[in-house]
């Protein structure tokens, strides 16, 4: 278990124990949530999805190993901080 300091991005509540080392806050779920959007149907859609991989950003070079989207083109890539930037 890894304890922290966390929030779950369902309802709010704070997350003390997480049976994984989370790399970032977002979509960090408590078991509440956690089992109810495991536990629901999965008809209504807008379920975030993540796909693990090894990317490259092309606005920076820095690695990309998580996207919240299968790229169908890797050549064009951003990282989140350079799509932040390209979207501001
Ligand atoms: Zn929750
Ligand atoms: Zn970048």
């Amino acid at each position: 278990m890894h304890q922290g300091n966390w929030k779950c991005g369902g309802c709010g509540e704070a997350i003390t124990e997480l049976p994984f080392e989370p790399r970032g806050e977002a979509g960090l779920m408590c078991k509440a949530c956690f089992s109810k959007s495991r536990g629901g149907s999965s008809a209504g859609g807008g379920e975030k999805t993540k796909h693990e991989g090894d990317w490259k950003c092309s606005g920076c070079s820095k690695a990309i190993t998580e996207l919240p989207f299968q790229p169908r083109d890797t050549s064009n890539l951003l990282c989140l901080d350079c799509f932040k930037q390209s979207r501001a």
